[in-house]
Parts: structure tokens; sequence; C-alpha cells
């Protein structure tokens, strides 16, 4: 007998594949969503059936910024942040280096149902310290990391490089620059951390391509993307022109509603949502992926937008094959949720908050076709 489900009368969310609220029946084997459509049967006769009642079909959500290994105390369970949140993929954001990916692939990815995904650390030891990773030269090993992509490429999808003073030291914007190096030749994203100088913002902006991610868009801090008058810095407006993606990564001390508001009021709004969600701010100010879009809708972006940057635009910008949209052939990673209209509070990293009457409430995630009720 094969595992089938067949989810009955979804609300379909899912506009680059023409889903848009489209009321529709997905039929799903062996963990492939195999049909999309009308009044679909059940093929096999012995399938399991949800039935939805107004209920939003989406790709399952995708985390491109968690905190998954027990490197530095920071890693949270997968499955906590991951399935039992409504998020199906997690990428760790550097959490380990060329030192200890291994041990990171047999404790956590092998082990969670949540998928995971790496960015690498260029700082061969990842995070296993959390100041001045790449501080010394010899924290940097080139020829480690290229050997550990090259030998994890379905879990390696790019390489992650903190850019503040408090992980560089001395060395300003070169570890930054030898991380870039490292990428290109390996053919994969760069995601840059941003924080207080040095390097100076405008230098990391310089070293970015179209594809690379700037993560943690929105902080707070000196050395942003805008200027003091609240203005896009002639820098990150060249860098948009490239095609540099930005995202949030939430964080304990990395998202600030006041600059994101003024961001977005100059039509600077962030590619990709992620959370940057670890042990230590689990419990607020980040909670999960689900309340990190409910602070961007209430900052008026669309539910259909949030959408988009935490299921297709992460999946295309780090070439995940056959997850991220909804598409007969795909893998069976899905999150259905309901929208709640009650008053709600929502806090950033620096106490500011702002009020919403929209927002998520995960029902179900549905990982390689598994059906998880939350
Ligand atoms: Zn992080």
């Amino acid at each position: 007998m094969r595992d089938c489900l067949l989810i009955k009368s979804g609300t379909l969310l899912d506009v680059e594949s023409g889903f848009k609220y489209l009321k529709k029946d997905i039929y799903i084997e062996d963990g492939i969503i195999k049909e999309i459509g009308d009044d679909l049967l059940d093929f096999k006769d012995n399938c399991s059936i949800l039935q939805l009642d107004g209920e939003i079909v989406s790709p399952g959500f995708i985390d491109i910024h968690t905190h998954v290994y027990n490197g530095a105390g920071l890693g949270i369970d997968p499955d906590i942040v991951g399935i039992k949140s409504g998020v199906t993929t997690l990428f760790d954001a550097g959490s380990s280096g060329a030192k200890n990916f291994k041990d990171f692939y047999e404790g956590t990815i092998e082990k969670s149902k949540t998928g995971v995904i790496s960015l690498l650390n260029i700082a061969y030891s990842g995070l296993e310290q959390l100041r001045y990773e790449i501080a010394d030269p010899k924290n940097i090993i080139i020829e480690a990391t290229k050997n550990v992509v090259e030998e994890n490429r379905d879990y390696i999808k790019g390489i992650k490089a903190r850019a503040s003073a408090s992980t560089v030291g001395d060395l300003g914007i070169k570890p930054i620059e030898i991380a870039k190096q490292v990428a290109s030749d390996l053919g994969i994203p760069l995601v840059v951390h941003i924080g207080n100088y040095p390097p100076k913002i405008e230098d990391v902006l310089k070293l970015m391509d179209s594809g690379d991610v700037i993560t943690h868009c929105f902080h707070g801090k000196p050395n942003g993307l805008l200027n003091e008058n609240g203005d896009i810095k002639d820098e990150t407006l060249e860098a948009l022109k490239r095609g540099v993606l930005f995202d949030i990564g939430h964080g304990t001390s990395s998202f600030n509603f006041n600059i994101a508001e003024k961001a977005i009021s100059k039509g600077f709004y962030p590619h990709i949502i992620s959370t940057d969600i670890y042990k230590q701010n689990y419990n607020g100010p980040v909670y999960s992926l689900p309340v990190t879009i409910n602070k961007m809708m209430a900052l008026g972006m669309s539910l259909e937008d949030c959408i988009s940057k935490v299921t297709t635009v992460p999946a295309n910008t780090f070439n995940l094959n056959n997850i991220g949209m909804l598409n007969r052939g795909y893998k069976a990673d899905i999150t259905i949720f309901k929208i709640n209209n009650s008053p709600m509070e929502l806090e950033d990293s620096e106490g500011n908050v702002r009020e919403t009457n929209k927002h998520i409430e995960v029902k179900y995630a549905i990982k390689n076709g598994e059906l998880n009720r939350l």
C-alpha cells in the first residue's frame, strides 16, 4: 500500500504557480504532489482525507536564518522552530563551519523531521566561539571549506559570514572579501550578517552580487542601509539594482519597526523574511517565522507577498529543488493556516510595539507528505 493524502477544499495561495486564493484539492502520494485540481477523488480508495474549511494552503514555509546546531549554546531543536511552528525547511545560518559540519550533519540534519540546510560559516569553527570568529586569519581555511561544500552540495546551499565589529576585529572587510571569493568559486550565494562598524556597510555592499543576501536588513544600529535622514543610501540602491537580496533576520537585536517602516515608505521591501531564531530569543522577541510574518503584515505588506518571501523566493535564491511551490511533481511540503482577525500586539528587537488585527494561525504542516497537526 502506498502512502497517500487527499486535501479537500483548500484555499491555495502560491501566486507564482497561479494560485491566488483559489479553491482546489491536492492529491499527495509517496510524499509527492501528484495532482492539483477540482473535486479530486481518492484514487487509491484508502487515502487519509484532510477536509478543509476556509484554511489557506501554501507551499511549506522556509526560514533561511535560524540556529539549530548546538555550537556555542545557541542551537534550538529544529523541530520546535520547524514543523511544530509550521515551517517545513530551516537554514542554519553559519552555526557550523568546515570543522564541525560533519557533527552538525550527523547530530541534527540527519535526525530532524524538519528539513535542515546549512549556510556554512566561512569561519572554520563556525560559531563555536560567539565573538571574533573571523578576526584571526588562521580560522579561515579556504580549502577545507571548499571541500566540505563540494562533498555536501545537497545540504550546503550558501556561505555565511558575519560582518560586524564583534566578529572581524582588526581585519575589517578582509574576511568578507575572502568569503565572497569562496562563494563565487563554489557558485553559491554569500549571505552576510550586517551590524556595527567595522566594516563599513558601504564596503560590504560593494562586494555583493546578484543572488547574494544581506541579512538583518532592518536593524536599528548605526552602519545600516539607510542614512541618518531615513533615506536609502546610494550603495544600497545600487546593490538593489544589481539584484542583491535583503532579508529580515529578526534576531534578538536586529529588527527595528521604525527602520523597516522608513524603508518600506521609500519602496524598499525585504526580499526574504526570516527569523534568526535560537534558544535565547525563541520565547521573545522572535517566537517563530509566522510571528515574524505577522510583523511584516502589521507594516502593510500583503499576505500573498509575505508568503512568497518565505517560499518561492528563498527556494529560487538557493536553488532548492522541488520545494517552495505548489506544483505537480514537487515534494509535498505544505503549510496550512488560518487568518485570525483578533487584535494583537507585536514587539520588535528594541521594545517598539505595533498593533495588528491580522495574524497567521498555523493548523497543519505537511513534510514529505506526512501530516502534522499543530
Ligand atoms: Zn544568526
